[in-house]
């Protein structure tokens, strides 16, 4: 056995039997300095793949440079690969060696390939991963075109529960993705924009049949997907995000609690009990504190939270009114009561106009509020995706490519999940 070949073959991790090592070196290659280690590639068989005869005869060398994996990333690696050449003398068809560590026609070896995915999946620029790799950034962005369609292709299945939403990206564009409401929240799908039109061809394309199994739809209250979900998915109830109802009611009452500030002179106790410990009047009521007093340096008094929120409210009482509604919505929808929710839209005449209005959204749209406080699904899931793919273009400086942000969106989703099976040479 070779001695030098064990060793190379132990520290590069190359199992191949077809290649062998015989020299190293350093080089100078694009004007830094590179670790060079040479290898013989032999031809496995020995007949002519063409006529099946074995007359074949030795016919040179064919020398490439293969860049490979490196510890540091500053002194690349290469693999000087002499492959040998074959001719047969009965139908003069000539055969290379081949091996398993590069593909035919590159230059680049599968286990680079590989390395660039795995860091592709982490949240940093291409440059840094072209960087670090020791190939162009223009490389990785081709790799990365290998990897458009990730997402399922499979038109006979779609999961129970879906969520969808939309998300700013490319060009200030909106586009629309749907993920897997439950289990394990797979991106289902991301399309370049959000038209009616788009969507509906989307899901067109997957049989009645698979559309009648889903069950609920999540979605936000104000987006008009709902016409769509009555379309596509006959048997889907429409599930509205409990968080946007809060939302809205959180913002009505906000705008109450402003209006009626402003009424007040800036020296008044009025103004200065309405303007400060708004984050209070949010909370659940439930969840204000009753037994630890603070000191309120705005209203220069010793008192607990819920007293500081009783204060407020005894400034007015259409504002207390319309807090309690706020309170009681929230606590309906917490408690999955379906008949209070009902009570409190119906009752809304002592109540402040934002929140009348805002009561009077929620009642056009019963029907999909009922759900939301039976439902245990909700669009956080969606929300937090969202999230992540705001923080892989704010990496990226923003994308002019759509398929190559979708692209960084699926490999980066491959990551946040580890124990699902990463399958990194697809292509
Ligand atoms: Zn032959």
């Amino acid at each position: 056995m070779n001695s030098i070949d064990n060793y190379i073959k132990f520290s590069l991790s190359i199992k191949d039997k077809n290649v062998v090592f015989f020299d190293y070196e350093y080089q100078l290659i694009k004007s830094r300095q590179a670790k060079v280690y040479r290898a013989k590639v032999k031809v496995t068989c020995n007949r002519c793949p063409q006529c099946g005869f074995d007359h074949l005869s030795h016919n040179g060398h064919y020398k490439s440079r293969v860049l490979y994996p490196a510890a540091n990333a500053s002194e690349p690696v290469y693999l000087e690969l002499h492959k040998e050449r074959l001719v047969c003398k009965d139908c003069g068809t000539s055969v290379m060696a081949t091996t398993e560590l590069v593909d035919k026609y590159c230059h680049i070896s599968k286990a680079t390939r590989q390395k660039m995915f795995m860091q592709l999946q982490d949240d940093r620029t291409q440059c840094s991963v072209a960087r670090d790799n020791s190939v162009s950034p223009s490389t990785v962005c081709r790799y990365l075109d290998h990897y458009d369609d990730l997402f399922r292709r499979n038109y006979s299945y779609l999961p129970e529960h879906l969520a969808m939403d939309e998300f700013r990206g490319v060009g200030g564009k909106f586009h629309f993705i749907c993920i897997n409401g439950a289990g394990d929240h797979t991106i289902q799908q991301i399309l370049p924009d959000r038209f009616k039109q788009t969507i509906i061809d989307y899901f067109d394309q997957f049989h009645i049949n698979t559309r009648m199994r889903v069950k609920t739809v999540t979605l936000d209250l104000n987006s008009y997907y709902q016409d769509i979900v009555r379309i596509v998915f006959p048997n889907a109830k429409i599930v509205v995000d409990r968080f946007h109802i809060s939302a809205m009611m959180t913002r009505a009452f906000n705008q109450s609690r402003v209006q009626l500030m402003k009424t007040y002179n800036k020296q008044t106790k009025e103004y200065r009990t309405l303007k400060f410990a708004w984050k209070l009047y949010l909370k659940h009521f439930d969840d204000l504190d009753v037994k630890q007093l603070y000191y309120d340096r705005h209203l220069r008094k010793q008192l607990t939270q819920q007293e500081r929120v009783q204060l407020g409210l005894n400034v007015d009482e259409k504002l207390a009114n319309t807090y309690n509604a706020m309170q009681g919505v929230m606590l309906c929808l917490k408690n999955h009561d379906k008949a209070g929710l009902v009570h409190y839209l119906e009752h809304n005449d002592q109540l402040t106009p934002q929140m009348k209005a805002t009561l009077k959204t929620f009642k056009k749209n019963l029907g999909i509020i009922l759900n939301a406080s039976e439902s245990k699904y909700s669009n956080g899931p969606i929300e937090g995706i969202n999230r992540m793919i705001k923080q892989i273009q704010r990496t990226a400086f923003g994308f002019r490519n759509y398929h190559h942000l979708v692209s960084r969106i699926k490999l980066q989703q491959m990551r946040t999940k580890p124990n699902k099976k990463t399958e990194l040479e697809v292509a």
